[in-house]
């Protein structure tokens, strides 16, 4: 049976080039960074190639990259980070804007702040297109507002935030309310815009950008966070004086190998999102003529090359993943961290959309090696289980909604 896989944005495979520069330092070079011996000194030299890898994507200094175990811990490091180092010099409740289609790791450590009265938050929610208005950032700042945290892209529906837009909105409010204490920190979760975006932090004007290596064709379980230098913001975890005194822990060498290695491989970004966003285009039309009632969740232009969201009437998601995968096709209804969970997504609903829209969506994420020819298999086999569906279920989901509004 073919094995299509259409699920990039929950993970990609490691890179061959990438996984042959990590292979030493699982059993020769196994030294810990942290040593003085030759071993130690050895892996430290490839943690320090890597940071300069990813600094250089970044276009960030050397002892602004903080090495993680990923995304997670990145985003949970800049939140609670900037708010624990606020609140060891102000004692007093500070204010967090985000939006509410955050990944959960971002908005759940949110709104746990929230809960245990630590901040004050506020949610945003983007507009019908799935892409956050600056003016409703702008308008939700207060006077204790101290960080700012919008994803670069988003990981269901792949819409772009205007991440540049928001720096220099923040950056003119810096200036009016002048520097130190009331400072604005403008963090974004940038994990599916590798790759596929500009991440120059200085073009972008953030303090803090989040990403994941397993997202581009890296390994998992490793990530970094850029820190701006001369921020403040407190370690979340006691240990070790590692990580410029922030993140305590040996270091995972061959992961933080794999990272760079893996990073510093995106090249001609440009021609690549090309052809990807070509294959994207092509298979948007292709299901939205071929498969009656179906339509694209979020923005069609502001969007990554690489994501496909689609809705179909009368179809229960997850019974769709399970007949595509039957049929060798490898899709997700949402983020692979929340499948498993019957709950509406957190991210269509907050398009407006019902929660019986939400039900029947399939997101499909490309790869740089994927095909035409896959395309083609797909929408076959997608087209022929939701009618099989439709003929099965549609009348019964029909009455199950209209029992429970
Ligand atoms: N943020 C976004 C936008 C993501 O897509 C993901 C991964 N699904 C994460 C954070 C979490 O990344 P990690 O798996 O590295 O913890």
């Amino acid at each position: 049976m073919k094995q299509i896989y259409f699920d990039h944005a929950a993970t990609t495979p490691v890179d061959k080039k990438v996984l042959q520069e990590m292979m030493p330092y699982f059993n020769q070079n196994f030294g810990n960074a942290s040593s003085i011996h030759s071993f130690g000194q050895e892996a430290l030299l490839a943690v320090e190639k890597a940071r300069m890898q990813v600094a250089k994507y970044f276009n960030a200094n050397l002892n602004e990259i903080i090495f993680t175990s990923g995304a997670t811990e990145s985003n949970n490091l800049a939140i609670k980070g900037t708010d624990r180092a606020y609140f060891k010099k102000e004692k007093k409740k500070p204010h967090i804007i985000t939006t509410t289609f955050e990944h959960h790791c971002v908005l759940e450590t949110v709104k746990k702040m929230e809960k245990e009265n630590l901040i004050e938050a506020t949610f945003i929610n983007p507009k019908k297109d799935g892409v956050i208005d600056v003016r409703d950032i702008k308008n939700a700042i207060k006077s204790n507002t101290i960080l700012v945290s919008v994803m670069y892209v988003n990981n269901e529906i792949g819409t772009v935030q205007p991440i540049s837009e928001i720096g220099r909105m923040i950056k003119s409010k810096n200036s009016e309310q002048g520097t130190g204490d009331k400072k604005i920190i403008f963090h974004t979760d940038a994990t599916q815009a590798v790759a596929y975006f500009d991440c120059n932090v200085e073009k972008l004007g953030v303090d803090l950008m989040s990403m994941s290596a397993h997202k581009i064709y890296g390994p998992k379980g490793v990530g970094a966070l850029y820190v701006k230098f001369g921020l403040d913001i407190a370690k979340i975890q006691d240990g070790g004086a590692q990580e410029f005194g922030l993140r305590a822990g040996t270091l995972n060498v061959p992961g933080i190998v794999g990272l760079g290695s893996a990073i510093s491989m995106i090249r001609n970004q440009d021609s690549v999102n090309t052809k990807i966003r070509e294959l994207r285009d092509y298979l948007v039309a292709k299901i939205l003529k071929e498969i009656p009632d179906s339509r694209l969740n979020g923005s069609k232009i502001k969007r990554s090359p690489n994501n496909v969201n689609v809705n179909f009437s009368r179809v229960e998601g997850e019974s769709l993943l399970m007949m595509l995968s039957a049929e060798g096709v490898f899709a997700s209804t949402g983020s692979a961290c929340s499948s498993g969970s019957l709950s509406p997504s957190h991210v269509l609903l907050s398009l407006g959309l019902k929660p019986e829209e939400t039900h029947g969506s399939l997101r499909l994420t490309l790869g740089k090696n994927t095909t035409k020819k896959e395309i083609d298999y797909a929408v076959k086999a997608i087209k022929k289980s939701v009618e099989k569906l439709r003929k099965v279920s549609g009348n019964v989901l029909k009455d199950y909604y209209k029992n429970k509004s």
